[in-house]
C-alpha cells in the first residue's frame, strides 16, 4: 500500500472522488499507484484513456500503431483537427497531459504482435483493450490470463456494444475470454466498423463503461463484471447482461488451473 499524501491541488482535483465511501483517499492513492495498458487510441480508446487520466490512474500505457485520419474525427474524441497525420499515441497522450499532467503516459507507436504481447502486458497492473481487430483482441486475452492480468474487453459495431472482464486468476467462477469465444470467427464473417460503421457516440458509451469497470476492479469495489457479458442495443435502448461460466476445457485457462493444481 503506497503512501496517502496528496497535495492540496489533487485534493482539490479529485474531491467528488474523495467524498465517495468507495473510493475515499485510499482509492484515490490505489488509483494513483495503477498501471493501466489502452489497447488502440481509437473509439474506445479515446475515452478510456481520457476518463482514466481524469480520474487520476497514476501510469497509461497507450498502444496504437496508426495516424490520425479525417474519418476518425466522427468518434475518437481524443483527437482533433490539428493531430491530422500525426500518431494517435502522440495525440492521445497530448489529450491526456493536457487534462491532467499529474498522470504519467507511455505511449508504445507499435502493433501488438506475438513477439512483443507479452512483455508490453507484463508491465501493467490492468489492461484495456479496445482494438478493432479479433488478431489482436485473442492475442492480448491470452497474453493477459498467462500473465495473471485483469482484461477490460470492450467492442462495437453499428449501434451495439459489448462489454466483459476477465479475470481467470481470480479463481475457478472466472472465465477468460476464450471460454466465451473458444476462436476467431472465420474472415469476413463478422464486419469491421471499417466496413459496416458505427454510431459514434455507442464507442463513447462503450468506452465509458470500460473506464468504469477498469477503475471498479482497482478500487475493489462494487460487484464485478467478470463472469457476465454486458450487451447494448443502442437502437432498442436496452442493456442486458448474460452469465456464462469458465470452460473447464478451455485451452488457455483451463491449463492454468491444471498447473495451478499440480503446483500445490
Ligand atoms: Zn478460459
Amino acid at each position: 500500500m503506497g503512501h496517502l499524501e496528496f497535495s492540496e491541488d489533487e485534493v482539490r482535483r479529485y474531491s467528488r472522488h474523495i467524498l465517495l465511501d468507495e473510493v475515499g483517499g485510499i482509492g484515490q492513492a490505489r488509483l494513483r499507484e495503477a498501471r493501466i495498458l489502452v489497447v488502440g487510441a481509437g473509439g474506445l480508446g479515446s475515452p478510456v484513456l481520457l476518463y482514466l487520466a481524469a480520474g487520476g490512474v497514476g501510469t497509461i500505457g497507450v498502444i496504437d500503431d496508426d495516424v490520425v485520419e479525417l474519418s476518425n474525427l466522427q468518434r475518437q474524441i481524443a483527437h482533433g483537427m490539428a493531430s491530422l497525420g500525426r500518431r494517435k499515441v502522440a495525440s492521445a497522450a497530448a489529450a491526456v497531459q493536457a487534462i491532467n499532467p499529474e498522470v504519467r503516459v507511455e505511449a508504445h507507436p507499435v502493433r501488438l504482435t506475438a513477439d512483443n504481447v507479452a512483455d508490453l502486458v507484463g508491465r501493467y497492473d490492468l489492461v484495456c483493450d479496445g482494438s478493432d481487430n479479433f488478431a489482436t483482441r485473442f492475442l492480448v486475452a491470452d497474453a493477459c490470463v498467462r500473465a495473471r492480468r485483469t482484461l477490460v474487453s470492450a467492442a462495437v459495431l453499428r449501434f451495439e456494444g459489448q462489454l466483459a472482464v476477465f479475470k481467470p486468476h481470480a479463481g475457478p467462477a472466472h472465465p477468460c475470454y476464450r471460454c466465451l469465444y473458444p476462436e476467431a470467427p472465420p474472415d469476413g464473417m463478422v464486419p469491421s466498423c471499417a466496413e459496416a460503421g458505427v454510431l459514434g457516440a455507442v464507442t463513447g458509451v462503450m468506452g465509458t463503461l470500460q473506464a468504469t469497470e477498469a477503475m471498479k476492479e482497482v478500487l475493489g469495489i462494487g460487484e464485478t463484471l467478470s463472469g457476465r457479458l454486458l450487451i447494448w442495443d443502442a437502437l432498442a435502448t436496452r442493456f442486458r447482461t448474460m452469465r456464462f461460466p469458465r470452460d473447464p476445457a478451455c485451452p488457455i485457462c483451463g491449463q492454468e488451473t491444471e498447473a495451478m493444481a499440480h503446483a500445490r
